[in-house]
């Protein structure tokens, strides 16, 4: 399967196939003097050599293992990659090429996006959720206070997803992914919930409906993309469930629950919080079935209410302290809505009452 994506710089395919990893050259249609791989800890020992060997006959190709975990997303580890860079001799005609999960890709990519400048990247996602960050363009590092507050909009010159690299993921992985593809099927239309709603997250996951769910994830972001590259309008709806989502994921400390979990238990809220506000009915319960069969997280620890309204202020759709929150009118039908605080403030209290 194939997919262009549109830019206002280029345009660039998005490749899902099996065995990608070993057909790389094909996808590499510029002499780069030099490659330069960069990969996490737990992926390098899986294809490093697969995606290596398959370069090296061809090109000077280097690379460096970054240890695996989102404190690598720092201004530490990006400035020591600068530096391994500038002593390999990478100049402004290398490739860089992010092997692995969104915490590599976002790395890898800021890394691209800046060094001399920038230089061409191209994403090999090995992760569920990383069909969500290899596509779209946004890369970025954290900042002690904040996440992904250090990026650019910069992107590759093509996303190469082997989804067979997806079967060594561990299963919390794998529910942090479909989360997300849970997301665009929700605020897309014609939704695709359907579809998701009766998949199982276990053994019985068949690659085809994997990769089936894959395509529709990435054309819903792609579609969205291309309509609103920097975030102006639009794109802010694929922040569905991600206000609360952050919020509990930084409160709880990073690790204790994958993003996808967090943004799961935000989507349940902002649903509730929709069929309040719009007098709807959407598919809340399903959803919460959805997520209790496959095993998320439904119980939270004791949260302070007033610790995660601050948390939510922060926010980058806030503005004048009106925290901003994706809802639904109906499945496919995502709207920006100002939320009074009081009201928001009640609702979370009395949300967070059921998941203790
Ligand atoms: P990740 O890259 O940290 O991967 C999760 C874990 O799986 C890691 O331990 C990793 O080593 C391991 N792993 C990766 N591939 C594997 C494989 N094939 N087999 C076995 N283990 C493997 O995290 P993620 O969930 O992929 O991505 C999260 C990151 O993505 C966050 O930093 C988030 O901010 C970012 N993100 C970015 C965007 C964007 O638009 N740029 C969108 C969503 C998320
Ligand atoms: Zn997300």
């Amino acid at each position: 399967e194939q997919l262009s994506i549109k830019t206002s710089t280029h345009d660039y395919p998005v490749v899902i196939d099996q065995g990608l990893r070993f057909k790389l050259k094909s996808f590499i249609n510029k002499d780069y003097p030099s490659v330069y791989i960069m990969t996490d800890s737990n992926v390098a020992p899986l294809y490093l050599d697969d995606v290596y060997n398959t370069l090296k006959d061809q090109f000077h190709v280097t690379y460096s293992i970054i240890p695996a975990g989102e404190e690598s997303k720092s201004s530490r580890v990006y400035f020591d990659l600068m530096t391994q860079l500038i002593e390999a001799g990478v100049d402004r005609d290398g490739l860089i090429i992010a092997l692995g999960g969104g915490m590599i890709g976002d790395l890898a990519g800021f890394v691209a996006a800046t060094y001399l400048r920038g230089v061409d990247f191209i994403q090999m996602p090995t992760t569920i959720l990383a069909h969500d960050s290899s596509v779209g363009g946004k890369v970025a590092i954290n900042h002690p206070l904040g996440k992904n507050l250090i990026g650019a909009f910069y992107p590759p010159v093509a996303v190469i997803y082997d989804v067979e690299t997806l079967q060594t993921i561990p299963f919390r992985e794998i529910r942090s992914g479909y989360a997300e593809i849970a997301k665009h099927s929700m605020i897309h239309t014609p939704p695709f919930w359907d579809q998701i709603k009766s998949v199982t997250l276990d053994e019985s996951l068949s690659e085809t409906t994997l990769i089936r769910d894959l395509i529709h994830g990435i054309n819903v972001k792609a579609n969205i993309v291309e309509m609103d590259e920097r975030e102006a309008n639009i794109r802010q709806f694929l922040n569905f469930g991600h206000t609360l989502g952050h919020a509990i994921e930084s409160e709880l400390g990073y690790g204790k629950m994958t993003h996808g979990e967090a943004v799961a238990i935000g989507m349940l809220f902002a649903m509730e919080l929709s069929e309040q506000h719009f007098s709807v009915s959407l598919p809340v319960d399903a959803f919460y079935d959805w997520m209790k069969r496959n095993n998320y997280p439904l119980n939270l620890p004791r949260l302070s209410v007033n610790r995660l309204m601050e948390r939510m202020k922060r926010d980058k759709k806030t503005k004048n302290a009106t925290i901003k929150m994706v809802l639904l009118k109906a499945l496919g039908e995502p709207i920006l809505v100002d939320m009074e605080d009081v009201s928001l403030r009640q609702q979370l209290e009395s949300f967070l009452e059921k998941m203790v």
